[in-house]
């Protein structure tokens, strides 16, 4: 019999509804899920490793234009893009990160140029895509990462006066709610994916654009390991999605292992804690993609949806969801 294996991963969380959703648009973001889902799985079905079995479900995401990270990225205040992105290996607790990106193609892969090129753990600007390009990484003009939705996001951002979370509701606090049928793709957000491979070795990978109409070089939460992502084979494998400001103060994927390794609790009750008890009375929005040293995931999140997909080997039919269950 195989060793089990386990791959999950997400698209973003936020205010995700179905009367927000056209049956056209949803079913492109399912093929994106199902496709990075597909790129991941293949690696871990032949005894690869879970780092690159993240890594490859990543780059599937970042280059489909609909999902915010590399390709779809947002767009800043100025009207650039600045890339985030981190990858953990569990197996040594090396990690790899960079933010501000603006050309690289997929920071993920730079995350893990810097992981394993460099004695560093996190490149920020223009050092991140120097490194990129010094070896050898594919990189793109600004052309490549133009998605008129996101432009139109930043325009309406910039109305508002306001830092935009990509997948939360346009208006500010107390406005009416979206129209139905409002552009779903201002529902997304941050892509990531973490996996448990044959040998038994966890891995977490994490990429983004930040929030549109971000300023002065903000860094969210992404690419800070044990923020928004982290990997350790003694405990789990998480990568997060939502408002940054509020999973890096509370340490979330750290957080979590924590729970774990010091009180004993399980990856389910470790994620129930930190994500419903501690992150959501305090307004933070979001969610996380999980899996332990035996292979269970856990996809729990506090907004009204998460994009969302899973498999494992003991039951190889795949998982994809974008609404609560
Ligand atoms: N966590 C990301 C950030 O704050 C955003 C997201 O998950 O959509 O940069």
């Amino acid at each position: 019999m195989t060793a089990s294996f386990a791959l999950a991963l997400h698209g973003g969380a936020g205010t995700i509804s179905p009367h927000l959703m056209t049956p056209e648009k949803e079913q492109q973001y399912r093929a994106g899920l199902l496709a990075a889902l597909e790129a991941g799985h293949a690696v871990l079905r032949e005894g690869g490793s879970a780092l690159d079995a993240v890594e490859r479900a990543v780059r599937s995401l970042e280059d489909n234009p609909l999902f915010n990270a590399g390709r779809g990225a947002v767009f800043t205040h100025d009207g650039h893009h600045e890339m985030d992105a981190a990858i953990m290996d569990g197996r040594t607790r090396a990690a790899g990160a960079v933010a501000g990106a603006r050309t690289v193609q997929n920071p993920i892969s730079a995350a893990r140029l810097v992981m394993e090129r460099t004695d560093h753990v996190l490149l920020g600007y223009p050092g991140a895509d120097n490194l990129a390009r010094e070896h050898g990484l594919p990189t793109q003009p600004v052309e490549y990462f133009f998605t008129q939705h996101r432009y139109d996001q930043l325009q309406e951002a910039l109305q508002e006066g306001r830092v935009r979370l990509d997948h939360s509701h346009a208006q500010p606090t107390g406005a009416p709610a979206a129209a139905p049928n409002e552009d779903p793709k201002k529902k997304m957000g941050t892509v990531g994916a973490v996996a448990r491979d044959q040998h038994g070795n966890l891995a977490a990978a994490t990429s983004t654009g930040g929030m549109t109409n971000k300023r002065y070089s903000r860094i969210g939460d992404s690419p800070i390991i044990g923020s928004g992502t982290f990997a350790d084979n003694r405990t789990c494998a998480i990568s997060c999605t939502g408002h940054g400001e509020f999973f890096l103060r509370a340490v979330v994927a750290h957080d979590i292992s924590c729970l774990m390794e010091y009180r004993g609790l399980s990856l389910e009750e470790a994620c129930r804690i930190v994500v419903h008890d501690k992150l959501a009375p305090v307004g933070g929005e979001g969610g996380l993609v999980a899996v332990d040293a035996a292979g269970t995931v856990v996809l729990p999140f506090n907004s009204e949806g998460m994009y969302r997909a899973s498999i494992t080997s003991a039951a190889p039919e795949p998982y994809v969801a974008i609404y609560r269950d």
